[in-house]
């Protein structure tokens, strides 16, 4: 059996019943929960949860592929629990505790270059000292962008396992991107960034302003990687494309990929190259608002009309068609829970 890493954890809380729930209808979207009475299982991709309830203690025990995994998943879920608990007291301790520094998975990223490559798609490209340290492990990343004109002050671990993050005028912005392609020989990374519509959209504004020497953190890797499965189907919109792009160029010879990507006209189509037999279809919103059409619902759903059990289906597009999808695959189709990975990228 592969190794596992371990950490048991202890939280003391006003109303744990209720941090159970909480934990169970948040989590839904990221994991498979799983309730029997006062024990709560989250299986999420890089590990897994146990919280049990005794009177006003929750007692955790977290089991993970990674060091790496066991260290995303405590601070996650010490993340939420004390969002949950609120105003009330919560005490949490771990067996073996966290030393309160700067996270193992950050690295300070610099701005090298930026420019479009579709209308309304620019690739900023970034060096990292450490660019080897995001090439395994997920395709995700934290981008924290630091206030203007002030010097970066990042977060650091605290012994409960959350992040501590700087406040008022040193606050971050941390938006979610996917490393498009990491150069490991010029120690640099490309970033795909979608010019959506929209007013105040930091992430979006960083990559139009983004110019050589510009400082950002990038926290990660995390989410999901490369499936492992001879036969997908990958769909999404141009949030996605990065990631779809990413997947398509990693999968090994004779992959059959089938591939759904909505992006608003032909002029934003990008090519995919890839050692796999790809069929690829683009879908045209042609102005109408990104979000609203189900075009990515309804292409995963006629494609698997004629695909088998095995096929790993991954999709990263709006919430709610993210959801939509999420419920077609469990409950109509129902769809192995391990041969799926549907994202919510986005929110309207
Ligand atoms: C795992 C993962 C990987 C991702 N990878 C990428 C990536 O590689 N490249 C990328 O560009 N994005 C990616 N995203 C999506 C990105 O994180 C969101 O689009 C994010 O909201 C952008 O932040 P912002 O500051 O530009 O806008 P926000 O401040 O989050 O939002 C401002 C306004 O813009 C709207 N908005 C946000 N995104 C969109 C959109 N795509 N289309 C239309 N309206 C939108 C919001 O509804 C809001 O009204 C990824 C998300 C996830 C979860």
């Amino acid at each position: 059996m592969a190794e596992r890493f371990t950490a048991s954890g202890i939280a003391i809380a006003v109303d744990p019943e209720m941090l159970l729930d909480e934990l169970c209808s948040h989590f839904v979207e990221h994991s498979t929960v799983k309730r029997d009475g006062d024990l709560v299982t989250l299986e999420m991709i890089t590990g897994k949860a146990d919280i049990r309830r005794k009177d006003r203690k929750l007692a955790i025990e977290l089991s993970c592929r990674s060091a790496r995994a066991l260290q995303t998943v405590r601070s996650v879920l010490a993340e939420h629990l004390f969002q949950f608990a609120g105003d009330d007291r919560l005490e949490l301790a771990w067996s073996d505790a966290p030393k309160a520094d700067r996270l193992p998975d950050l690295r300070e990223i610099r701005v090298v270059g930026a420019r479009n490559i579709s209308p309304h798609m620019r690739r900023v490209t970034v060096a990292c000292d450490d660019a080897k340290h995001f090439a395994h492990g997920g395709l995700h990343f934290r981008l924290l962008i630091p206030p203007k004109g002030r010097m970066p002050v990042w977060p650091k671990l605290r012994s409960d396992g959350r992040i501590e993050w700087a406040k008022d005028e040193d606050a971050l912005t941390v938006r979610i991107y996917t490393f498009r392609r990491i150069d490991l020989e010029r120690g640099e990374i490309d970033i795909d960034f979608v010019l959506h519509q929209g007013v105040n959209m930091p992430g979006a504004e960083w990559a139009v302003n983004a110019k050589p020497g510009d400082i950002a953190g990038a926290l990660g890797p995390g989410g999901g990687g490369v499936p492992d499965a001879r036969t997908m189907i990958l769909a999404g919109d141009e949030t996605a494309l990065p990631a779809v792009s990413r997947i398509a160029a990693e999968v090994p010879a004779g992959t059959q990929l089938r591939i759904f990507l909505e992006v608003d006209g032909p002029a934003e189509e990008l090519s995919l190259p890839s050692a796999g037999t790809v069929d690829l279809t683009w879908m045209h919103r042609n102005g109408r608002p990104a979000g609203t059409m189900g075009l990515i619902e309804g292409a995963i759903r006629n494609a698997l009309a004629e695909a088998d059990g095995d096929t790993f289906v991954w999709a990263g597009c709006e919430r709610s068609e993210a959801k939509r999808i999420r419920d077609f695959l469990k409950t109509e189709r129902g769809h192995d829970r391990h041969k799926m990975s549907i994202g919510a990228y986005w929110e309207r």
